[in-house]
């Protein structure tokens, strides 16, 4: 079987170490891939938005499945693209990718279908989003704009100043672009966060092991956010209980409710979980696998990717018994001196082999690049470092092991991975 990875981050190199474990694989291609991926997979140079490109190198390929990775080509219908080719395709098609693309679209699906999500208000209109922040006071409140803004488009403000200050720079000086056309206002909720993804096929739901992603770029959880500092899986706080009322009332009835909307939801659907006091809620969906959770998550999925891919496309998930292994896994991610602001690119990166590896760890490439037998930085987020263990004290220790044995000029990664509250 011939397959097309659609991406070019750390999420893509470890679908792609994953799907080449299956016996059923003959060739990988990714488009546009990175450094990394270049060792894995015969990378091919189309952007991840040039649907008709795409389509087209599918064709002329005998692609036997397209797999778009990241959001934006999901949102903007590249599995669309590829089924009216009649290529198949894994993920969402555009009407379902929504659930992530618009926050409007998915907080009115939360109240419609009584799925627990923090209280909240939608507005188009910043007077009017500025006068109900006074009258309530709401603070602390979290300002989100309705539309893709890489992970960025979240505001967390503590008084009403600071709403103020959030509704006028999405809605007046649209720092995020038409993203910010409307915004969703939001109590501010309290708990240990979880992400579970799950693999649906539109009516059956099959949560993967649970995971915890770092979003700040620095230890203790100062700094900015980032797209993400280091993943572990399982998540600590998500036991046995809570998974069983996750499943019972947020994702039966998530996949039911997109399927009462008309718009089935195939694909992998993250569940961004907050563990408040008064159960859990929803934070976010995600049309896609995580990054970087699916770099701790699939190295524990036993069952073979390509399988569970036809399933899900053939809407027989139901089927199939997924497997996991029960070793831990922990994911470090190395950036870029500067990350998440400005850095430079091309710096050479030493103590890789020439496959991109350590020994100890799985290395995944997100921003590098590979010329003439040697790798250079290339991004923000440059190196996810991951390992297992029989504890998740041993898969954090391999993992670091594995770090201090990679340096290029610059380098940063969180010491406290897996060790935060
Ligand atoms: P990404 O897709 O990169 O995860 P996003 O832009 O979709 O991010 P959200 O996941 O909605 O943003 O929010 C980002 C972070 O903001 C969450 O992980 C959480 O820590 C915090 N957050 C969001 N909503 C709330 C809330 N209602 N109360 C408290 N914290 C929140």
């Amino acid at each position: 079987m011939k397959i097309l990875m659609v991406g070019s981050g750390g999420r893509e190199h470890a679908l792609i170490k994953k799907l080449l474990e299956s016996d059923k694989v003959e060739k990988l291609y990714c488009a546009p891939g990175n450094g990394g991926i270049s060792r894995d997979a015969e990378v091919v140079d189309i952007p991840v938005m040039d649907k008709e490109k795409m389509v087209a190198f599918a064709k002329d390929n005998n692609i036997d499945m397209v797999f778009v990775a990241p959001d934006d080509p999901l949102a903007d219908g590249m599995v669309d693209a590829c089924e009216e080719a009649g290529i198949r395709a894994f993920g969402p098609n555009a009407k379902a990718a929504i659930i992530e693309a618009s926050k409007v679209f998915s907080k009115n699906l939360m109240k419609k279908y009584n799925i627990p999500t923090a209280q909240y208000e939608v507005f188009g209109d910043s007077e009017k989003a500025i006068a109900w922040v006074k009258e309530n006071n709401m603070a602390p409140c979290v300002v989100k704009a309705d539309g893709l803004a890489l992970g960025k488009g979240v505001l967390i403000c503590q008084t009403v100043e600071d709403a103020v200050e959030a509704i006028k720079t999405i809605m007046e000086d649209k720092k995020f672009g038409s993203s910010g056309n409307n915004i969703v206002i939001e109590e501010f909720l309290t708990g240990p966060e979880v992400s579970v993804l799950s693999f649906t096929d539109g009516k059956t739901v099959k949560p993967m092991v649970s995971s915890k992603d770092h979003k700040r770029a620095y230890d203790n959880d100062e700094g900015l956010n980032t797209g993400g500092m280091g993943t572990i899986s399982p998540n600590p706080y998500y036991t046995d209980e809570l998974a069983k009322q996750c499943m019972e009332e947020i994702f039966i009835p998530t996949v039911n409710a997109m399927k009462a909307e008309g718009r089935p939801f195939k694909g992998c659907l993250y569940f961004g979980l907050m563990m408040t006091p008064k159960g859990p809620k929803v934070i976010e969906y995600n049309a896609r696998f995580g990054d970087p959770e699916a770099q701790v998550v699939l190295p524990r999925l036993k069952t073979d990717l390509v399988d569970i891919c036809d399933a899900i496309i053939d809407e027989r998930l139901d089927e199939i018994n997924i497997e996991w292994s029960d070793e831990p896994t922990a994911c470090v991610v190395m950036a870029s001196g500067g990350y998440p602001e400005s850095y430079k690119k091309g710096i050479e990166m030493f103590g890789l082999d020439d496959k991109g590896q350590v020994e100890g760890a799985t290395v995944y490439h997100a921003g590098t690049k590979y010329e003439n037998g040697k790798f250079y930085t290339n991004g923000g987020r440059v190196l996810g470092v991951t390992a297992s263990g029989k504890t998740l004290d041993d898969a954090l220790n391999n993992a670091y092991n594995a770090v201090k044995k990679i340096s290029f000029e610059g380098a940063h990664y969180r010491t406290d991975i897996g060790r935060t509250k």
